[in-house]
């Protein structure tokens, strides 16, 4: 390449470089530091994100990106070269379109709005959160509108998360999943074979958690050469370059699913990573290429791996050891059903494999009336229960495990929670396309050889980073487009034979 594309990727790394920097910042905020020092990380933070977005936007980095473009004009199209150049084009235009003092008020408003929430969870009150939620709404749209002319004023917003995407295709998948999958918990409660988890709700020491999840994705290929393991109130993933993917994870003493799994989880997102090509270091394309494509992985490794039979006939043994008061009486059938057990709850985070998705698909739905204004905010409470009763056959008791659960909608986060439940999809389309590709991948799971798994996933998901727009990559992997019909046969296939159905 020229001289044009090699200053255009230095002004590229320096933003980059702003980003990793308050990275840092933001994972010693959640794992170390003392609680002074919070307003001056707060600071901090926001002078980083400033200088970063201020580089971006340029008339410098524009006029580089104009001569980088010139070079690169012969390129082959799927080169790294003319992937990274399309990406941050892309990104360009987005962020010229919206005006700084537009995102200097959005984030004042919302900083706000995250105070507003956190007192009115504590108190239950969703009538103290409304006004803010309003603001935040009416906020949202006007960030649509900065995008138009558009399908639906959902579509600029989920285009943030999920690039390409539509709320129409979303809606579509949504509606033809719901009822089935209602059906299939309805059929689990009425006939079938009950399954007790009461084991778990124990004391479990949080040393011994660590030990066995260190064990798990150390077998799994997470490198701690280039990685670590810290705790967090919320478990999350980061990365500050392709050297340095760290995962932080949340034990509770009485009850052993959530660090387990939160672990493996989370270690699912950073070996998606890890695995990304050197030669997309210090660019926008070194990250998953949207998040439905990274909870795919993290769901993969969750879910699909760490849920399954074959699993635990590998591991199963050393959990035993580390807690044989607990476990060594219990047989490895019946531990597999206990850590697959299918209960309808209030609470998203919470909840297993069946019902997730439709925590996840009542949430769009508000959204989408929301922005589309067929619902007012007023209303939201009602509705939300409502849907609770439909979908899940309970009714929250308050605001606080109803409505006001989850943060997203306080930082003014509207599109993303649909990324949850195609991450379910799409981990279950691409295990069918491993499946065909490793025959003996059980077996080879059973033997702690999770090696042919993770350089499929290499070769195939992982080393491309962000060159490919998710629909993109699917279709190179899979020969389709998102598909729900392998999530619904894995559905029905796991749980039909747990649940004896
Ligand atoms: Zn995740």
């Amino acid at each position: 390449m020229g001289k044009a594309y090699d200053t255009f990727r230095e002004l590229l790394g320096e933003v980059f470089d702003l980003n990793a920097a308050a990275a840092v910042l933001s994972w010693d905020q959640q794992t170390y530091m003392p609680p002074g020092g919070n307003g001056g990380r707060a600071m901090q933070l926001s002078t980083l994100g400033r200088l970063a977005h201020q580089r971006f936007v340029s008339e410098e980095f524009h006029q580089a990106l104009l001569a980088a473009a010139e070079d690169v004009r012969r390129a082959d199209p799927e080169s790294d070269e003319a992937r990274i150049l399309r990406r941050v084009r892309r990104d360009y235009e987005k962020q010229r379109k919206v005006p700084s003092a537009w995102v200097g008020e959005f984030n004042r408003v919302t900083a706000i709005a995250q105070q507003a929430w956190e007192r009115a969870k504590e108190h239950s009150d969703f009538a103290a959160f409304r006004p803010h939620l309003e603001t935040v709404v009416g906020m949202r749209r006007e960030y649509a509108d900065f995008f138009t002319p558009y399908e639906n004023v959902y579509d600029p917003l989920l285009d943030d998360f999920e690039p390409g995407m539509k709320a129409a295709q979303v809606r579509s998948v949504f509606e033809d999943l719901r009822p089935k999958q209602v059906a299939l918990i309805r059929a689990i409660q009425e006939r079938g074979k009950p399954v007790d988890d009461r084991l778990f709700h124990r004391a479990y020491d949080i040393q011994k958690q660590w030990d066995f999840g260190i064990e798990v994705i150390r077998g799994f290929g997470y490198d701690f050469e280039r990685g670590r393991q810290d705790k967090s109130a919320h478990p999350f993933t980061t990365s500050f370059g392709l050297g340095d993917v760290r995962i932080t994870t949340r034990f509770i003493p009485d009850y052993l699913p959530t660090g387990m799994f939160g672990t493996m989880h989370e270690a699912g997102h950073a070996l998606y990573e890890q695995g990304i090509s050197t030669s997309l270091d210090r660019t926008p394309l070194a990250t998953g290429t949207s998040l439905a494509i990274h909870e795919s992985q993290s769901r993969m490794w969750e879910n699909l791996v760490g849920r399954s039979r074959a699993f635990w006939s590998a591991y199963y043994p050393s959990l035993q050891a580390q807690f044989p008061a607990e476990f060594g009486k219990v047989k490895l059938e019946e531990f597999y059903r206990s850590i697959n057990k299918v209960e309808p709850s209030l609470i998203r985070t919470e909840a297993d494999e069946a019902t997730y998705n439709l925590h996840i698909m009542l949430r769009f739905e508000i959204e989408l009336a929301l922005l589309e204004r067929r619902l007012p905010v007023a209303d939201l409470p009602e509705v939300w229960n409502a849907k609770y009763r439909e979908y899940l056959g309970i009714t929250p008791p308050d605001d606080a495990q109803g409505v006001l659960q989850d943060i997203h909608w306080s930082f003014g986060i509207l599109g993303y929670f649909p990324t949850y439940a195609l991450g379910n999809l799409i981990a279950c389309q691409l295990w069918e396309k491993i499946q065909q590709d490793l025959p003996d991948l059980d077996a080879r799971i059973e033997r702690k050889d999770f090696a042919p798994l993770l350089d499929w996933l290499r070769r195939n998901i992982h080393v491309h980073g962000g060159k490919y727009d998710p629909e993109e990559l699917l279709q190179r992997v899979t020969g389709s487009g998102l598909q729900a019909a392998p999530y619904e046969r894995y559905l029905q296939r796991k749980f039909g034979e747990i649940y004896q159905l």
